[in-house]
């Protein structure tokens, strides 16, 4: 059947618990998601900790038991699965999405495979798929990443971190421990402010010894094969480099948003137009959920304080399909 009352685009934490939601109300529904179950969380770092304690990630009350009071990503991978499975929720994996469109009151989803149709669309497609850039030469050099995953592979490597909050961080120092020679290239005068501050003491302290060396008020301007040019206080720098993790944040995909139609702010933050209330865009019928909320404040959202989407947007589409047209 290509036919629902609501689409889910995005299988992630936010979307899991969309579609828990709906089928709690009854509504037909069908979860998109272009990778696996929670693809976001499959490409973190291996031996990624979140900040977040167990509970504030539970969605719809489910226990999400981990061994340390904050899980680790692999906890996190077992604990959404097994409710996609155990619920068996109507879930499309491995196919993209490519575009909604409104055509009089219905919606048209076009996967890479098939067109459905819905009354309703929900986007929770998070931020995690497109990075900021540094956009400078050499940037698609293999030696490059905006992903890091495991510390064993830079052991005695020349790595240079680029970035200096919570993901870059973690990758220092977790490179760092397992044998790496860790630069860091730091855009601005300190390590970041919002670094978990359990973390930012270790880093503070590695810097200070000279374990890990910083460039602060610095930014890359080219890379090589085995070298990185820098931009300085003190002039132009280059260092002996193996490998570039560009670890600068991530954006959400504002094509994408644009392309349905939905208003963004103008300004910087590139914010969504939807009402707080009933998280509806201004388009009709068609909602945000999750941390693609945020726009380019990306640090706003996290799963403790959007799962809560997942229950707004239900009430609001049962109480909309209560309304005789
Ligand atoms: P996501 O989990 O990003 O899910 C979006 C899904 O949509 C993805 O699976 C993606 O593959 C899919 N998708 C995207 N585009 C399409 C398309 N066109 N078609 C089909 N599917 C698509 N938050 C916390 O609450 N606590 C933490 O401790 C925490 N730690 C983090 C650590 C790191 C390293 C990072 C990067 C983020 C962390 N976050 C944390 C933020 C976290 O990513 C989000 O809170 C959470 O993933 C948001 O869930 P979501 O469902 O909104 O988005």
């Amino acid at each position: 059947k290509k036919e629902f009352d609501l689409i889910i685009v995005g299988g992630g934490p936010i979307g899991i618990a969309c579609g828990l939601e709906a089928k709690k109300k009854g509504l037909s529904y069908l979860i998109i998601e272009k990778g696996p179950i929670v693809n976001s969380l499959f490409n973190y770092p291996v031996n990624m900790q979140f900040f977040s304690s167990s509970e504030k990630l539970e969605i719809d009350e489910i226990p999400f038991i981990s061994k340390e009071a904050k899980p680790k990503r692999n906890e996190a991978l077992e604990y959404y699965r097994r409710i996609v499975t155990s619920n068996k929720l109507n879930i499309n994996l491995f196919e993209k999405v490519g575009s909604v469109k409104k055509i009089g009151e219905r919606f048209q989803t076009t996967t890479e495979k098939e067109t459905y149709e819905s009354r309703y669309v929900i986007i929770a497609t998070g931020f995690y798929d497109l990075p900021n850039k540094l956009n400078v030469p050499g940037e698609e050099l293999p030696k490059v990443s905006h992903y890091y995953n495991d510390p064993h592979f830079f052991a005695s490597q020349k790595l240079a971190v680029v970035g200096a909050s919570n993901s870059a961080v973690d990758a220092a120092l977790e490179c760092w421990r397992k044998g790496a020679d860790v630069t860091m290239i730091i855009r601005g005068p300190e390590v970041g402010q919002r670094v978990k501050y359990w973390v930012r003491p270790d880093i503070i302290n590695r810097i200070e010894e000279g374990s890990i060396k910083a460039y602060y008020n610095s930014t890359v301007s080219e890379v090589r094969e085995r070298e990185i040019i820098l931009d300085s206080p003190d002039g132009t720098i280059n260092i002996e480099n193996d490998f570039v993790l560009a670890l600068t944040g991530y954006m959400p995909n504002f094509k994408f948003l644009e392309n349905m139609g939905i208003n963004l702010s103008q300004d910087k933050k590139r914010l969504p137009d939807y009402n707080p209330e009933t998280m509806e865009t201004n388009v009709e019928g068609l909602y945000l959920a999750g941390v693609i909320c945020g726009g380019m404040e990306t640090h706003k959202w996290f799963i403790e304080n959007s799962r809560v989407h997942a229950k707004t947007i239900m009430a609001h589409i049962v109480k909309e399909q209560s309304v005789p047209a």
